[in-house]
């Protein structure tokens, strides 16, 4: 049994949802799982929609929405003949849920809201695309996977009851593939003991795909994106970046780390436990070769190129030039867990501690503001942090050309530079 990942780009039209269909339709004669994510900018879109819900803007809510029914339903007019009702009669069920949601008032938290709204769109775009399979002659069977993917309550970022999910996996959808050939269901969304949908974190979908093909004992995974491979750099910022057709699971969890937005990081273990290749190809062109993930130790990198943007750079100072002891270092410790923010960088000297973070201005205001009770505080904003994996002289000096660096960092395999422009 192969797992498929598709992504929103890959379903963002009626064509691209053809496109899709026809890949899978290549691969007669397989079994496969297919995990799906929403259409295109569905989830941002669903996201408003919570917004303006839990600010008690119901007219806005309702309007916003409207716009995302308008698209789906738009969308299975055009992509289907035979089973466009019965696909319209899915969605409005969907569509129905979320309503009666929002009529209420909220009442709960933020996340809870969240993720009872933002789990739609996952379950729309799977609902259109198994409708379309099984108009297209393929033996197709539709899974909510809030069924199947149990999960705690903490929403927007839930954490996966393993036990529950895998005997669930082999006990439901192993038998349904006597019948079918192909189950569809949706990445990104789950669901607790106490039926409240939950969600995985944003781009969350490949790391269902693992799981799916963890519990299930999956062959491979191959997740289809709108690029040829994995680059050793982002294309648009360097002309020079190259295709990599092999990589260990290792160094695909070091990059995921260092911030590259290659596959989303929580996707390698469920695989790397089970030895379960993972392949990226393009959805536009099927045929290319692709990216192939697995135990295998990849060999003559190229130096492999990774930019965070929008760092800021803050500077802990002792108060009175004295050393900066354990204690208080504890305490800055604390605090950042007590924001959820975490350093990209730290250095430390005798009397301050450099830490470089993600720019999330509200975050980062509120860390400046309770840590001057420890120490001076200073702050630079709009920094760079570059990544080289596999780095030569030639690759650092061109990449810094012209930059100031404030703070670098060297291993045998890695250098981070924080530069301003
Ligand atoms: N639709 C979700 C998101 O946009 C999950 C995913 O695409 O993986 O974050
Ligand atoms: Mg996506």
């Amino acid at each position: 049994m192969k797992v498929f990942k598709f992504g929103g780009a890959s379903i963002n039209s009626v064509d691209r949802f053809k496109n899709t269909a026809k890949i899978i339709q290549s691969f007669t004669g397989e079994k496969m799982l297919i995990v799906i994510s929403a259409m295109g900018k569905t989830t941002n879109a669903l996201e408003s929609v919570v917004n303006a819900f839990f600010d008690g803007r119901k007219e806005d809510a309702l309007l916003l929405f409207d716009q995302l029914k308008k698209n789906h339903l738009d969308t299975i007019k055009y992509l289907m003949v035979s089973n466009w009702q019965q696909a319209e009669n899915q969605l409005k069920e969907f569509f129905t849920e979320i309503e009666w949601l929002l009529h209420d008032k909220p009442i709960r938290n933020y996340d809870y809201y969240y993720d009872q709204i933002v789990c739609c769109g996952e379950l729309f775009s799977s609902s259109i695309l198994s409708n379309y399979l099984e108009e297209q002659q393929v033996k197709t069977k539709w899974l909510d996977v809030r069924d199947i993917i149990r999960t705690d309550d903490h929403f927007r970022d839930a954490t996966i009851d393993w036990d529950f999910t895998k005997t669930t996996m082999q006990s439901t959808i192993t038998p349904l593939f006597d019948e079918y050939d192909v189950v569809v269901t949706q990445g990104f969304i789950g669901s607790t003991d106490a039926n409240e949908s939950t969600t995985l974190g944003r781009e969350g979908s490949d790391y269902s795909a693992a799981v799916f093909a963890n519990g299930l004992n999956g062959n491979s995974v191959t997740i289809w994106k709108d690029v040829d491979a994995v680059m050793s750099a982002d294309p648009k910022k360097y002309p020079d970046a190259t295709i990599i057709h092999a990589l260990s699971f290792t160094e695909v969890i070091e990059m995921a780390y260092y911030g590259a937005q290659v596959i989303h990081p929580k996707t390698i273990k469920p695989l790397q436990n089970k030895n379960i290749p993972l392949f990226v190809k393009s959805f536009l062109a099927p045929n290319l070769e692709g990216t192939k993930i697995s135990r295998e130790i990849s060999k003559n990198l190229p130096p492999i190129i990774v930019n965070k943007e929008k760092q800021v750079l803050i500077q802990f100072k002792s108060k009175d030039f004295s050393f900066v002891e354990d204690k208080p270092i504890h305490q800055l410790h604390a605090l950042f867990n007590s924001i959820r923010i975490k350093p990209n960088l730290s250095q430390n000297t005798a009397i301050s501690l450099l830490r470089c973070f993600d720019d999330h201005s509200e975050k980062i205001d509120l860390l400046a503001q309770a840590a001057t009770e420890l120490f001076d505080v200073e702050l630079e904003r709009n920094l760079t942090l570059l990544t080289i994996r596999h780095y030569n002289e030639n690759a650092i000096a061109q990449l810094t050309k012209g930059k100031k660096i404030l703070l670098e960092q060297k291993t045998t395999d890695t250098v981070q530079m924080l530069m301003r422009e």
